[in-house]
C-alpha cells in the first residue's frame, strides 16, 4: 500500500539547533520558539508549540489568525504562498450583506436566498449565522481599511448579483453585493494582511503543510510541514489547528481557480481517516473566458451585461423569465450548456469594468467596447469540503452522533463545508463565508481554551509516517511524469463530472479516476533535492487533488437526483425523500467509502423560521 510503507530504521535523534541553518520565519515581529530539533533519517525536524496553528493565509486563514491573536493566543500561520498571493486576491465581484444601502434589505431575505440557492442542502443554522453576521463583517472590513466603492452620498456601494432577491423572493432583484470595483478580493486580502501585521501572528511563509498530527484518540495535535526553502520539516504542536487551505478547482482541466488550489487541507483530513462532505457539488461559473478559463465576474451581468447566443438572442429569458441573466449560477451554466449543445454557442457579454476589460483584451483578444466576449461555464468553486458546524469545528459521524466534534480541529473558507452553500453557492457569498467563519473559529477557540494552556507532549512517533511517505515520494522512480497523470485526471473530471451528468458518464468516470489514482503509484520525480523542489511539491499536490477527485466522482455517481450544481440527465428531479442529506466520502485503503449525515433544517433561534423545501424557480 502506498502510504503504509514506513521505512524501517527511521528514528528521532537529537541534534543541535544550529543545523537548521536559518530562521524559518519571515515577517515575524518576535523570535521563533524552537522547542527541539531532531534528525529523522536525513531529515531535520524542528518542533514548535503554539496555542493555535492556522494553515492558509487567504481570507479565511488571515481572519482566523487576526481573531486568535486579538484574543491573546500565541498563533502560527503556515502558508505555502506569500499571503497576498492566495486565491482570494482574484475575487472580483464582491461580498454580500444586507446593509440596505441601495434599497431596504433584511438579513432574513439574504438567508432565504441562500437556502434557496443551496437547493435546500445548506445547513440553515449556519446560513442564519452567516447572513446575520454579514453586515457586521462588512463594516469590520471597512474599518480595517477596505476601500469599498461608494454611492454618491458616501455609503458602501452595492451591486446586483445572481440569486439575490428582496422580501423572500417576492420583491424583485436585491442590490446586496458590496464591492471595491471589480477587485474586491484584492482589496479584502490586502486589508486583512495589513491587520494581521499589527498582531503577533507568526507567519511561516512558503511552508507546505503535509499532514495532520492526530493522536490515538482521534484528537488533532497540530500539523507537520515542509519548509520549501531549505527542506527542513516542522512539527507544529497546537491545541487548536485551523485548516483554511482553499478549494481544489485544479482537479479539473478548465478552472478559474489558481494553480495552487489543490485541496491540500481536504486531503490531509481524508488521510487522517476523517470524511469530506458533499464533494459532488462543484460550481461551474457561467462566464469563464473560452480557452483561458479566466473569470468574467458575475458583476458584469449585475451591472447590466447580458448573455446572447450566436443568433443574438437573449436566451436566459426563456430559461429564467424573472431573474434572466441573474438567475443563480447552476441555472445559467445549464442554460448555456443547452444553447451550446443545440448549436447556438458564442455567447455575448457587454459591459465596461476596468479589470474585466483588461482580462478580456489579454486572454480573449477582445475590445469589450466593440465586441462580445466568448464565454463558457468553467469550474469555479467547491461547495463541498471538510464538514464543520457553524463554530468552525470539524464534525464527523461517531456512533449514532452525526455531529460529533473532532477535538482540536477546525476548518474555514472554501476548504470547509459549514454547510452554507449546500448544493450551489450564490455569487459573493464566499468572501462573506471566509471572513465570518474565519472569525467564528477564533471566537470558538476563545470560548473553549485559554492562552498558554499546557499541552501534552506529542506522541513519540508523531509525523514519522508522513516523513516516510515524503521520502518515498521524493525518491519515486516510476515511468509517469506528474504532469501526465495530472492532465489525465483533469480530463477525466472535465469530461465525466461536468455540468450535466448521467449514470453512464459517472460510472465510467469512477473507473477512470480510480485508474488515474492507480497510475500515481508509477509516478516519476526527477528532482531529488529538498531545496525548492517544485517537482516534489507538484507531486504532493497531485496526490491531494487525486484524493479529492476520487471522492467527488464516487459521491456524484451515488447521488441519484438533481440538486443545485449536481445535474443528472437521468434523474432530473430533486428527491428530498431520499437525498436531502449530506454525502460523506472517506478515503480508506486508497478507496472511497460513502456515508451520509442529515442536513440541519433548524435555525439557531426564533429570530427567523426555517425555510421548508420547495421547488426552485428563478
Ligand atoms: C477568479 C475567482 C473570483 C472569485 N470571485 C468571488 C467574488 O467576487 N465573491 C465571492 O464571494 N467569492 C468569489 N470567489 C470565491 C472566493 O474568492 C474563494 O472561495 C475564497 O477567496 C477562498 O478563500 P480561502 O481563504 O478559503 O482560500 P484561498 O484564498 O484559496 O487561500 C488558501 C490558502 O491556503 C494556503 N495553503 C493551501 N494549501 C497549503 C498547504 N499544503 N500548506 C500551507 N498552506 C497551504 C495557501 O497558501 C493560501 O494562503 C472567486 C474565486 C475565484 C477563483
Amino acid at each position: 500500500m502506498w502510504r503504509s510503507c514506513v521505512s524501517r530504521g527511521l528514528r528521532l535523534l537529537s541534534c543541535k539547533k544550529a543545523s537548521i541553518g536559518r530562521q524559518p520565519i519571515r515577517h515575524s515581529p518576535s523570535t521563533p520558539r524552537f522547542l527541539s530539533t531532531n534528525s529523522v533519517g536525513q531529515y531535520t525536524v524542528v518542533d514548535h508549540t503554539y496555542d493555535a496553528v492556522v494553515v492558509g493565509a487567504g481570507g479565511a486563514g488571515l481572519r482566523a489568525a487576526i481573531g486568535l491573536s486579538e484574543h491573546g493566543f500565541n498563533t502560527a500561520c503556515i502558508t505555502k504562498l506569500f499571503p497576498t498571493r492566495s486565491h482570494t486576491v482574484a475575487a472580483q465581484g464582491g461580498i454580500n450583506a444586507a446593509l440596505g444601502n441601495m434599497t431596504e434589505d433584511d438579513w432574513r431575505w439574504h438567508m432565504y436566498d441562500t437556502v434557496k440557492g443551496s437547493d435546500w442542502l445548506g445547513d440553515q443554522d449556519a446560513i442564519q449565522y452567516m447572513c446575520r453576521e454579514a453586515p457586521k463583517a462588512v463594516i469590520e472590513l471597512e474599518n480595517y481599511g477596505l476601500p469599498f466603492s461608494r454611492t454618491e452620498d458616501g455609503k458602501i456601494y452595492q451591486r446586483a448579483f445572481g440569486g439575490q432577491s428582496l422580501n423572500f423572493g417576492k420583491g424583485g432583484q436585491a442590490y446586496r453585493c458590496a464591492c471595491a470595483a471589480d477587485r474586491t478580493g484584492h482589496a479584502l486580502l490586502h486589508s486583512l494582511y495589513g491587520q494581521a501585521m499589527k498582531h503577533n501572528t507568526q507567519f511561516f511563509v512558503e511552508f507546505f503543510a503535509l499532514d495532520l498530527l492526530m493522536d490515538g484518540n482521534g484528537t488533532c495535535k497540530g500539523v507537520i510541514a515542509l519548509n520549501m526553502e531549505d527542506g527542513t520539516l516542522h512539527r507544529f504542536r497546537a491545541a487548536n489547528t485551523i485548516l483554511a487551505t482553499g478549494g481544489y478547482g485544479r482537479a479539473y482541466f478548465s478552472a478559474t481557480s489558481a494553480h495552487t488550489c489543490t485541496g491540500d487541507g481536504n486531503a490531509m483530513v481524508a488521510r487522517a481517516g476523517l470524511p469530506l462532505q458533499d464533494l459532488e457539488f462543484v460550481q461551474f461559473h457561467p462566464t469563464g473566458i473560452y480557452g483561458a478559463g479566466c473569470l468574467i465576474t458575475e458583476g458584469s451581468r449585475g451591472e447590466g451585461g447580458i448573455l446572447r447566443n450566436s443568433e443574438g438572442e437573449r436566451f436566459m429569458e426563456r430559461y429564467a423569465p424573472t431573474a434572466k441573466d441573474l438567475a443563480s449560477r447552476d441555472v445559467v451554466s445549464r442554460s448555456m450548456t443547452m444553447e451550446i449543445r443545440e448549436g447556438r454557442g458564442v455567447d455575448v457579454l457587454k459591459e465596461r469594468l476596468p479589470g474585466i476589460s483588461e482580462t478580456a483584451a489579454i486572454f480573449a483578444g477582445v475590445d469589450v467596447t466593440k465586441e462580445p466576449i466568448p464565454v463558457l461555464p468553467t469550474v469555479h468553486y467547491n461547495m463541498g469540503g471538510i464538514p464543520t458546524n457553524y463554530h468552525g469545528e470539524v464534525v464527523h459521524i461517531k456512533g449514532d452522533d452525526p455531529d460529533a466534534i473532532v477535538p482540536g480541529l477546525m476548518a474555514a473558507g472554501e476548504a470547509a463545508c459549514a454547510s452554507v452553500h449546500g448544493a450551489n453557492r450564490l455569487g459573493a457569498n464566499s468572501l462573506l463565508d471566509i471572513v465570518v467563519f474565519g472569525r467564528a473559529c477564533a471566537n470558538r477557540v476563545a470560548e473553549i481554551c485559554k492562552p498558554g494552556e499546557k499541552q501534552k507532549p506529542l506522541e513519540k512517533d508523531a509525523g514519522e509516517r508522513t516523513i516516510a511517505w515524503l521520502d518515498k515520494l521524493r525518491n519515486s522512480n516510476g515511468s509517469l511524469l506528474t504532469s501526465k497523470i495530472r492532465l489525465n485526471m483533469q480530463r477525466v473530471m472535465q469530461n465525466n463530472a461536468a455540468v450535466f451528468r448521467t449514470q453512464e458518464t459517472l460510472e465510467e468516470g469512477c473507473q477512470l479516476i480510480d485508474k488515474a489514482w492507480e497510475s500515481f503509484h508509477d509516478v516519476k520525480i526527477r528532482d531529488r533535492s529538498l531545496i525548492w523542489n517544485s517537482d516534489l511539491i507538484e507531486t504532493i499536490e497531485l496526490e491531494n487533488l487525486l484524493i479529492n477527485a476520487c471522492i467527488t466522482m464516487h459521491s456524484a455517481e451515488a447521488r441519484k437526483e438533481s440538486r443545485g450544481a449536481h445535474a443528472r440527465e437521468d434523474f432530473t428531479k430533486r428527491e428530498d425523500q431520499n437525498w436531502l442529506k449530506h454525502s460523506l466520502g472517506y478515503w480508506e485503503n486508497e478507496k472511497v467509502r460513502l456515508a451520509y449525515r442529515p442536513v440541519h433544517m433548524n435555525t439557531l433561534d426564533d429570530e427567523v423560521e426555517s425555510f421548508p423545501p420547495k421547488a426552485r424557480v428563478y
